[in-house]
């Protein structure tokens, strides 16, 4: 997922390990490979900025430079400002979907692998969490799509909500309702269609969608591949739908994990979970420490 930054990362900080004593002018020059390797990456600029601001803050002076081990220490800050980053004010809370049935929509672009995750989700929560879940596809312009997730709930063995030709989205979400309701589910997921870039006709139906459904929560689907372009697109969505969270897919690809980094400084929005591979097993949630702790090695 990270690997050339934790590649080049691990190489700055091993030399500053070996070193011993510091100086300040030690910790400046190990920094400046830092904001490279963070830019190179493709972290947004302004986050690589307030990044090395801060760490540049905590790890020079007397503190850490006259410790017995300040390579360690910086490493630790290093880690600290890391888990800050991707966080922001605290771990990202679980998904709200007590009181049964908890609508959740997912949105995104087309080929984010919206449909995949919801699929994903769907088994996560069914296996892991317990809960009884149905399933319901929106794509009114791409019956290929409503059969995918049919076929990915018959393989995951979670209810898909029937189709029937000729409905609007909304009320495919009005029925999902009824049908969670009546069924006695615990959660039921909403996959909107996408289109291949954000226009005012698809942020329309989401919004409409979502007032219809009032979701507990909107998690945008985005392909981590894109890097700073998936920040972008979840400002927008963000911006016109309102989200709870993201989730970030392809990270099992040589992505340069910018996206990841990025995101929550950015949107202020929790990455929720990543996905990692194809299959319907391949979802992870997304934990700063480990995160952190990863890129670090
Ligand atoms: P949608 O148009 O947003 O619903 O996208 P799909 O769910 O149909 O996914 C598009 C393609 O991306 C499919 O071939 C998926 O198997 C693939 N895909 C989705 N998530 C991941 C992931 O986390 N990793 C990888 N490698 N492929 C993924």
């Amino acid at each position: 997922m990270f690997e050339n930054l934790s590649e080049r990362l691990g190489s700055v900080f091993d030399r500053l390990s070996r070193q011993g004593a510091l100086s300040d002018d030690d910790v400046s020059t190990a920094l400046r490979e830092v904001r490279t390797a963070l830019l190179e990456a493709d972290v947004s600029l302004p986050v690589t900025r307030e990044f090395i601001r801060s760490v540049q803050k905590k790890a020079t002076g007397q503190a850490v430079t006259k410790s017995v081990t300040p390579g360690q220490q910086v490493i630790k800050i290093v880690h600290d400002e890391l888990v800050n980053m991707l966080q922001g004010d605290g771990p990202a809370e679980r998904l709200k979907i007590d009181n049964p049935p908890a609508p959740i929509l997912m949105v995104g672009l087309q080929g984010s692998g919206k449909t995949t995750t919801s699929g994903k989700l769907a088994r996560r929560l069914k296996e892991r969490e317990n809960k009884k879940v149905l399933l319901a596809s929106l794509d009114t312009q791409r019956p290929a799509a409503m059969e995918q997730l049919a076929i990915l709930g018959s393989q995951i063995g979670v209810d898909v909500l029937p189709i029937v030709k000729g409905e609007s989205a909304v009320q495919i979400a009005r029925r999902a309702k009824q049908q969670a309701t009546l069924g006695g589910y615990d959660v039921y997921i909403l996959d909107t269609a996408g289109r291949l870039q954000i226009d005012i006709p698809l942020m329309e139906e989401v919004a409409q969608v979502r007032d219809v459904a009032q979701p507990r929560e909107t998690l945008l689907v985005v392909d981590g591949l894109t890097g700073q372009v998936a920040v972008e697109v979840a400002q927008e969505f963000d911006a016109k739908v309102g989200i709870t969270g993201v989730v970030l897919t392809r990270m099992d690809g040589d992505g340069r994990g910018g996206a990841a980094l990025s995101m929550r400084a950015v949107t202020g929005k929790p990455i929720r979970f990543v996905g990692l591979g194809e299959k319907s097993e391949a979802l992870e949630p997304f934990e700063a420490e480990r995160v952190a702790g990863r890129i670090l090695g």
